[in-house]
């Protein structure tokens, strides 16, 4: 560099070269660092050229004076120079030397008569924890760099490599979420809701999914966290709103009656024209019934900042006869502000609390809260994650009818649901609870009735040779339903003579599926079978002392 007789940047390319080949070597690290004048220009301005050089040339020399013979201090032009900081076992030692360089370069200088202060601001980067080549390096530095000048000069900023992988694969994610909203890769699910006790089918909760071309089918975890806090959640929010719409219209044009649930991102919810370009949507599908047929799901969250607004877009929205659910009940940030300022129609009941509901006594209280909260508040509550039999049941028997879950119908392509709600049955022991109300201490009672119903069938089963092979439990008190009569069952019917009555039957039961299975066991299979009459004439008989007891404890609805 003609002025300062520094390396120039050509120069400064070699130097980088070799102190990365030696840096790998030896395995030391190398610091490049890039430094820049904060205030320079004003002097420069204001003293002239001669004295803005003279300055630079003092710069370079205290430069230098702060770094080790095998280091490199070079000019990159203007008031931009680079170091090398070679041989380095640890950031520490760095640190030590960039503190000298930045008081060295802030005491001041005697230019042109005048005594003037600078000070710098560094960014680096370290090889090989940062492993790219010299110009990334340089890149990496000079982007730290404008970091120190962000945090208030005078100061020097590490490159952060982890960081800046993950903003540029952020980056990266939301430009192919876009190509792919732009070449229509995303398809949208549908999961049923039905009321269990009316066994019917009330409406489909549109999911969303990313038909990747090279990664195949993807849930919506695996993207919709890179656009939630970006404004493509608004487009793809709009294309799943339109798309639910066009599905609407089809099932309307085969009969089929549904309220289709969409959910929508806080962000997008809260953008200022959220009704505007609702409304927009619905008046370009004017062949689709929407009063009363659509939904959208919001999750309660601190993603809301201003909830003042959202009262009054949601009566906006109901002018249009579009209702509001809360999504996940339960989990969020304080539900109860939430449900007492929203008039929504719908609390969908977190998945957490139902999938715990019979093991947890706690989450049974709370689905039981959350159930009469929506009571005594006239609104609709619908349980999420439904995925067995016995979570129905239980469900019913707290009175909360609508569900959703994988025990149910998982979520499935829009094609196969007319014929999926054709088809589908509800489980019988469902409409047999329905015919009363249950004491929520019972609602175990329902569900002991499930399980024994279940153990048996497993035996037959395995003897069929359908099912996975796992053995059923064959402890008279380790199986669910012996659990359930050693405690809970106990504990609240020890004293009627029908729970004493059930528990000869039971063992009874237990020794004969144990012959069975023995018997199985052995290859005799035939025999085994034969076993199965008496099998099912003690189960009858077990499920009548059961129902008796129910009677006795069960009110009328
Ligand atoms: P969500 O709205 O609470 O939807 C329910 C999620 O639970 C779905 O996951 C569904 O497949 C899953 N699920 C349903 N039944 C069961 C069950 O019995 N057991 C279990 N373990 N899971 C069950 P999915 O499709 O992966 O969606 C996850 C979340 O992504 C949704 O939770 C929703 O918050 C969000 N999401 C989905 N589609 C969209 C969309 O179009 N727009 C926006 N903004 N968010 C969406
Ligand atoms: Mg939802
Ligand atoms: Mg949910």
């Amino acid at each position: 560099d003609a002025l300062t007789g520094l390396p120039n940047r050509l120069l400064l390319g070699d130097r980088m070269r070799q102190a990365i080949a030696q840096t790998r070597r030896a395995d030391h690290l190398l610091a490049v660092c890039y430094l820049d004048l904060d205030n320079f220009k004003p002097i420069n301005d204001s003293l002239g050229h001669e004295a803005g050089d003279a300055l630079l040339v003092e710069i370079a020399r205290r430069l230098k004076g702060c770094v080790r013979g095998g280091d490199t201090v070079a000019r990159l032009g203007g008031d931009e120079f680079v170091l090398l900081l070679t041989e380095l076992t640890h950031i520490d030692e760095c640190e030590a030397v960039l503190d000298r360089i930045l008081a060295t370069i802030g005491m001041p200088c005697a230019i042109a008569g005048h005594k003037v202060s600078v000070s710098g601001s560094i960014g680096l980067t370290l090889f090989p924890l940062d492993d790219a080549d010299p110009d990334t390096l340089l890149r990496h530095a000079d982007q730290a760099m404008y970091k120190s000048k962000q945090t208030g000069r005078s100061c020097y900023h590490l490159f952060n490599a982890e960081q800046d992988r993950r903003a540029r694969a952020h980056h990266e994610a939301l430009q192919r979420i876009e190509k792919a909203l732009h070449n229509g890769e995303f398809v949208l699910h549908y999961q049923p809701q039905v009321d269990l006790r009316a066994g019917r089918v009330v409406g489909a909760e549109a999911l969303i999914r990313w038909q990747d071309p090279e990664r195949g089918l993807l849930p919506p975890g695996a993207f919709l966290p890179d656009v939630e806090r970006h404004d493509l959640i608004v487009a793809l929010g709009e294309w799943v709103i339109d798309a639910g719409l066009q599905q609407l219209g089809r099932w309307q044009a085969q009969g089929l009656d549904l309220q289709v649930s969409v959910n929508i991102a806080a962000r997008h919810l809260q953008r200022e024209d959220f009704v505007e370009r609702l409304r927009a949507l619905i008046d370009a599908r004017p062949n689709v019934t929407v009063a009363g047929r659509l939904e959208l799901e919001v999750v309660e969250s601190t993603a809301i900042e201003d909830m003042s607004r959202i009262p009054h877009l949601i009566e906006e929205c109901r002018a249009l006869g579009i209702g509001f659910a809360i999504d996940d009940f339960g989990i969020g940030y304080s539900s109860l502000t939430y449900f007492k300022t929203l008039p929504v129609d719908t609390l969908k009941i977190d998945q957490s609390f139902i999938r715990d509901m019979l093991k947890d006594p706690d989450d049974l209280a709370i689905v039981e809260g959350v159930i009469g909260l929506s009571k005594v508040f006239r609104r609709r509550v619908i349980a999420e994650g439904v995925e067995t039999v016995e979570h129905g049941i239980a469900l019913l028997g707290l009175g909360c009818d609508l569900a959703q879950g994988w025990g149910i119908a998982r979520p499935m392509p829009a094609d196969d649901f007319a014929t999926w709600v054709r088809g589908w049955q509800p489980d019988p022991a469902w409409s047999a609870v329905s015919r009363s109300h249950w004491p929520r201490e019972d609602i175990q009672l329902l569900v002991a009735e499930n399980n024994h119903r279940a153990w048996v069938d497993r035996i037959a089963n395995l003897l069929a040779g359908i099912g996975d092979g796992t053995l059923p439990e064959t402890d008279p008190h380790a199986c669910r339903f012996g659990q359930w009569y050693d405690t809970l069952g106990r504990l609240r019917h020890g004293t009627i003579p029908e729970f004493a009555a059930i528990d000869a039957v039971h063992r009874r039961i237990h020794a004969i599926g144990t012959d069975a299975l023995d018997l199985h066991a052995a290859g005799r299979d035939a025999e085994a079978r034969n076993l199965l009459p008496e099998l099912f004439r003690l189960r009858e008989e077990l499920v009548a002392h059961l129902h008796a007891l129910q009677s006795s404890v069960a009110t009328l609805p």
